[in-house]
């Protein structure tokens, strides 16, 4: 990274301003010399999100302040920027390293800071020397005593945050990213939960008896139906909890996702987590719960009966002992980005497979937690998720319209291969067995429209323009050029299918819901693949979300929620189940660990 930023500066020298001023400053009776012109300058970079734009301030050779004027990255993000901020502003230095799990916004922010330095007729060096200041040194030991301490700040943790506090606990989050949300955060956030008041609107019968059903279907039957059982008949609750107590506002539609039997999903604002981790963090604060960011929980610690009586965590200048009354929750999510973990448990899901995962998802709970003897379930099953970036693993929004239903997919042949609202195991794997290990997902003007994808996913449709990811043309054939796909064959697939809708019936993939044919251009065409997404395995639990030991016993003042645990999902985790799983053993952990 510091070369990155040492080659970037050499190159904005090279560019160059000449007449880099001597301004002349005045302090106290004594003019001095300075070598930068004091003064605001504006500087541009590219971000994930499109361009970042900054106003640097400059005073004496030093930068003061850094101003974003603009930018569109992920939300939540924002507080990668500010760490940078503050370490420019504390060393008076852009040698500084980019926040990990936000490379791209970093990326982006610290070009747009050195552009602002180019715009000053600035070079690294005439910045005046600082020294960070309070960060050498050894770390501060620090001993705390609560009631519970929950390790992560995704969904799953701040819903047993706020129960656990609602509850009457003084509880404190740590959080190892420099922001809340995790892999909860990056998601679409949908959230199926049967008997919901838009279902009953639009007339579909549903049941938490289907829903199960479906989840043990979606699992292979490897799950535990006892947990299953406990998800489907408190979603809808969770749902109107998210509703009710925390302020989340659901869409008022809903996405039909696949291996679901009905269309049960509800949709967040945005259609994002966005709308879920702010006002979750919110209510949290509003609650007077402390999450410390930056900081890492390490280890868990036992008394002689292996009770769990506390956590060792690491923060950015002390090491804390954190000592529990009542409980430990982990929720730390999953390990999908942590590749050596993951090909502990399944040999193909090595460093060649994308991951649409935060940095953050390390799987540190699961280990942390069967160092002093939990049990693990179902460690083997990692699935990938189809509609995915094929030059960085990101998750894709634009894949939505698929479980709008408005989609085909095909591959560089022009056909299709796999019924689009299948699970997503088996479009990965589909999707794998094409040319080039991609697929190309086809749809109309309407399609996009009725997919809301513009109005929700702007700054990703620029990101995929712009990286070639996505085509818009006026007919099938010249979007099917754009991408070397046999335009004969696509429209031959997309004038079959059609005539599916039409009649009712998808005679090749029985695709189960098609709302509309894919006929009035402009047309679009997206390339994508699949990525490590959702780590089913994790630690065993009970209905109660305690976790269970090697002997299948109770480990006491342990409780596991959210992704981090097994069992829930067997071999697959249907789309839009997570938020569900979350929210239900979330409030579950902090509502029993509160106890
Ligand atoms: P879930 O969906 O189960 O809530 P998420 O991925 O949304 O999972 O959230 C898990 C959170 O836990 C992430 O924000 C991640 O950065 C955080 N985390 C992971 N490991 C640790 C750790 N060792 N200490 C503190 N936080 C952690």
């Amino acid at each position: 990274m510091k070369k990155f930023l040492a080659i970037l500066l050499a190159m904005t020298m090279l560019i160059g301003l000449v007449g880099c001023s001597n301004a002349k400053q005045t302090q106290g009776d004594k003019a001095t010399t300075t070598a930068i012109k004091d003064g605001k300058y504006k500087g541009e970079g590219k971000g994930k999100g499109g361009a970042i734009s900054v106003e640097v301030t400059i005073e004496n050779d030093t930068i003061t302040d850094i101003k974003v004027l603009n930018q569109k990255e992920t939300p939540g993000y924002e507080t990668a920027m500010n760490t940078l901020t503050k370490n420019i502003i504390s060393t008076n230095s852009v040698d500084v390293d980019i926040v990990s799990g936000c490379t791209l916004t970093s990326k982006g922010f610290l070009e747009a800071v050195n552009a602002a330095l180019t715009a000053a007729g600035a070079k690294a060096d005439m910045l005046k020397k600082l020294q960070a200041s309070g960060t050498t040194g050894t770390k501060k030991e620090v001993n705390e005593n609560h009631d519970i301490v929950i390790i992560g700040a995704g969904g799953a943790g701040l819903s047993a945050a706020i129960e656990a506090k609602k509850a009457g606990a003084d509880v404190i989050v740590l959080e190892k990213m420099p922001m809340a949300g995790g892999n909860t955060l990056i998601s679409g956030a949908e959230y199926a939960a049967p008997n919901n008041w838009i279902q009953k609107k639009e007339g579909i019968k549903d049941s938490t008896d289907q829903f199960m059903k479906d989840i043990l279907k979606g699992g292979d039957n490897k799950n535990n139906p006892e947990l299953v059982k406990v998800v489907a008949e408190n979603a809808l609750a969770g749902a109107e909890w998210l509703r009710d107590e925390v302020g989340v506002i659901w869409e008022d539609q809903m996405m039909f996702f696949g291996g679901h039997s009905v269309k049960r999903s509800l949709i967040p604002l945005g259609a994002n987590g966005k709308e879920i981790i702010r006002k979750q963090v919110a209510k949290a604060e509003s609650l007077n719960i402390p999450i410390l960011y930056n900081t890492t929980a390490k280890a868990l610690f036992t008394d002689t009966k292996g009770k769990v009586v506390g956590v060792q965590a690491e923060g950015e200048d002390k090491n804390y002992t954190f000592n529990t009354k009542k409980a430990v929750i982990i929720a730390s999510g999953g390990f999908g980005s942590n590749i050596e973990m993951r090909v502990k448990y399944d040999p193909k899901m090595d460093k060649n497979v994308l991951s649409t995962n935060t940095v953050g998802s390390t799987g540190d709970g699961i280990v942390m937690a069967e160092k002093i003897g939990a049990a693990l379930e179902g460690m083997e099953y990692i699935q990938t998720y189809p509609i995915c970036d094929p030059l960085t693993g990101t998750l894709l929004y634009f894949g939505d319209a698929r479980m709008y239903g408005h989609t085909i997919m095909v591959n560089k042949e022009g056909k299709r291969f796999v019924e689009e609202l299948e699970r997503r195991d088996v479009i990965s794997m589909a999707i794998k067995e094409q040319t080039g290990h991609v697929a190309y997902q086809i749809l109309d003007q309407k399609g996009l429209e009725e997919s809301n994808l513009e109005e929700h996913h702007g700054p990703e449709i620029d990101y995929l323009y712009k990286n070639k990811l996505l085509v818009k043309a006026d007919t099938l054939e010249e979007a099917a050029k754009f991408f070397d796909i046999n335009a004969k064959e696509l429209k031959g697939s997309v004038d079959r299918y059609n005539g599916y809708v039409k009649a009712g019936k998808d005679l090749e993939f029985n695709k189960r819901s098609m709302p509309s044919t894919i006929e009035k251009g402009p047309f679009y065409i997206l390339k994508a693949a699949p990525a490590v997404h959702h780590t089913m395995g994790g630690i065993k639990i009970n209905t109660k979300a305690q976790a269970i030991n090697k002997d299948g016993k109770v480990i006491e003042g342990l409780y596991a929620a959210g992704e981090v645990t097994g069992g829930i999902h067997g071999t697959n985790r249907l789309g839009s189940n997570a938020l569900a799983d979350i929210t239900v053993f979330g409030r579950i952990a902090g509502q029993n660990a509160a106890k």
